[in-house]
């Protein structure tokens, strides 16, 4: 399925030129226009998703058998020693384009980027209303 006006719809469907690295039937992964670091990939079901929320199984299951081999490529061929795979749902979690994308982004040693979220704490009561109302909401008898 494909969404009108939808940027990576039309990458996908090659309507718009992108820097390719890997596709088959299902999926497409092509180099950030704006790389956080150099070899900064994409990688995109072709169908067009919103987000994590309403991607299918199978689509995401595609993504994720080649998400491995992509992973290793960028990492050996950047030099890099670390990679963050990360997908923004949402845009107040930074998310700037609807169509789901996973970032395969190469890190180093000395790349200044960071990657350091101030972590919270729960009360106690605190960590159980949480989990209780994520298990029901999931239908979970846990
Ligand atoms: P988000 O913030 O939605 O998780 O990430 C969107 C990413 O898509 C950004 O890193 C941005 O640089 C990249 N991007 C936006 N438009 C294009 C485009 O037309 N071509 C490519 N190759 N990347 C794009
Ligand atoms: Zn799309």
């Amino acid at each position: 399925m494909k969404e009108a006006n939808c940027i990576f719809c039309k990458i996908a469907s090659g309507e718009i030129p992108s820097s390719k690295v890997f596709e088959n039937d299902r999926v497409l992964a092509f180099l950030d226009s704006g790389p956080l670091s150099p070899g900064h990939t994409l990688l995109i079901p072709k169908d067009h998703f919103r987000d994590l929320r309403d991607i299918s199984g199978e689509a995401l299951g595609a993504v994720l058998a080649v998400a491995p081999r992509i992973a290793d490529a960028v990492m050996k061929t950047t030099g890099a020693t670390g990679l963050n795979f990360l997908q923004n749902t949402g845009a107040t979690s930074g998310q700037a384009v609807f169509h789901v994308h996973f970032h395969l982004i190469p890190r180093g040693e000395a790349d200044g980027l960071g990657y350091r979220w101030n972590a919270g704490k729960y009360a106690e009561s605190e960590l159980e209303t949480y989990r209780a109302r994520i298990a029901k909401a999931l239908g979970s008898s846990t």
